[in-house]
């Protein structure tokens, strides 16, 4: 029998409910560890989007976590969100028999500074500058809730700003001052290479920072304001995330395995609540979870004989049923149908079933000692735009989340107090999103 302790390793974003990028970029680097093997169990977590940071590690049975949060600032969601709703107390948090390892973000690791030099580098030789003649705009998000969110934008401006040689290096952001806009104020030189330090081509680096710049839609050179404007890619367009994350996971001290094939595609995934969900399949040879019609063969959209689409990888899973259109909410009603994942163990079966909806299966068969949190608890606990729901009355309570969770597959267990046909322990962010957009309304 192996007593060896096992390992997971669980990647946090930001998540978005408008751009598919923004978690795309952590499900990228998902999928690349999971082809190593470097961990037991290797998952993402998001704010905005499935599995959330809250729940996620209900769907971990491994009891050696590490936590590598994939933001480019060390404040806000680092230092108050993370920790807030992942109960953890530092860098090494014991949970009953959990070990949870919470390492540091990329910001100030090499390979950062790195990304950086070399957008800076390929604009300089693309459009043939001379160094003297450019000024460096290093965009960030920061936030005026934590001071520190500014700090890495800052690191990597005073990096740059030392070498001498180019014509100036300022800062902007996009939650914080000073403004995008002033970059045109600001820098003096004819050209203006804007670097976004963002690891996600995602809404705020598709949508937001170019709007910002007055720069034509899907535009990454223009001339605005008299000046020639470069603007390069995110610094998470890059496969040196993969080497990244392992520094950051081994620093504080996560025992990862030495890299090795996979025996399948759809190995090392999280596999919490497998074990009773893999006796109820053998038992009755196939389920209906939500939209999935569900056998030891395989899985497909409930009603959907007319499957043309043979499914070989998660990537190519989460991209058909993910992406077009964007389902920010993993758990709505109304998976695209045409496509059949095949399987060859129920372990597979699993897999599959928690690509599509993430973190899911440890909430499936729940009995009465099924724990929720209330929404006034869950309310009460947040420490940003979502505490304005605080003056919600329970008259809204029902309309809204009749509403909102009517075109889910789960239960709001935490408001109904009904478990079945799938639980849900406590409201998501997509249900404290909406809720708040109808409040201000
Ligand atoms: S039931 Fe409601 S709160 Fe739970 S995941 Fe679905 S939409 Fe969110």
């Amino acid at each position: 029998m192996n007593n060896r302790q096992k390992t997971a390793l669980i990647l946090l974003g930001h998540g978005s409910h408008i751009s598919p990028n923004t978690a795309g970029v952590v499900w990228d680097a998902v999928d690349n560890l999971r082809h190593m093997g470097i961990a037991d169990e290797i998952t993402g977590a998001f704010w905005k989007e499935q599995p959330h940071f809250r729940t996620v590690l209900s769907s971990i049975s491994a009891t050696d976590i590490t936590l590598v949060p994939l933001f480019t600032a060390q404040g806000y969601f680092t230092q108050t969100v993370i920790p807030t709703e992942m109960n953890l107390n530092g860098q090494i948090t014991n949970q009953g028999e959990k070990i949870i390892r919470y390492a540091q973000p990329p910001v100030y690791h090499l390979k950062i500074q790195q990304i950086v030099q070399a957008r800076v580098d390929d604009a300089i030789r693309q459009y043939q500058l001379m160094p003297s003649d450019v000024g460096i705009a290093i965009i960030g998000h920061s936030t005026r809730k934590n001071a520190s969110s500014r700090q890495s934008t800052e690191y990597q401006a005073g990096i740059l700003q030392q070498k001498g040689i180019y014509g100036s290096v300022i800062t902007a952001f996009l939650d914080d001052d000073p403004p995008i806009i002033s970059i045109y104020e600001r820098i003096d030189q004819p050209t203006i290479i804007a670097i976004p330090l963002f690891l996600a081509m995602g809404s705020h680096t598709t949508i937001d920072v170019p709007e910002a710049m007055l720069l034509p839609p899907n535009c990454n050179y223009a001339y605005v304001n008299n000046k020639q404007v470069i603007y390069t890619p995110a610094i998470g367009d890059n496969n040196d995330l993969t080497d990244l994350i392992c520094d950051l996971a081994r620093d504080v001290g996560a025992p990862l395995y030495n890299p090795h094939p996979p025996k399948s595609a759809w190995d090392y995934f999280p596999r919490g609540g497998w074990e009773a969900f893999q006796t109820r399949l053998m038992h009755d040879k196939s389920l209906i979870i939500g939209d999935l019609f569900i056998t030891i063969d395989g899985v497909r959209v409930v009603d959907d004989d007319q499957a043309t689409t043979i499914i070989t990888s998660p990537a190519m899973l989460r991209k058909l049923i993910r992406e077009n259109p964007f389902r920010p909410l993993m758990t709505a009603k109304g998976l695209p149908k045409g496509w059949f994942a095949p399987a060859s163990s129920v372990d597979e079966v699993c897999a599959i079933i928690e690509t599509v909806y993430p973190a899911l299966i440890s909430h499936l068969f729940v009995d009465e000692n099924y724990q929720t949190t209330p929404i006034n608890q869950t309310i009460r606990r947040q420490t940003g735009i979502y505490r304005q729901l605080v003056n919600l009355d329970t008259t809204m309570m029902h309309i809204i989340t009749d509403e909102i969770c009517g075109d889910c597959i789960r239960q709001p267990t935490w408001h109904n107090h009904r478990a079945s046909p799938i639980a849900c322990d406590e409201a998501c962010n997509w249900w404290l999103s909406h809720a708040l957009e109808k409040v201000e309304n």
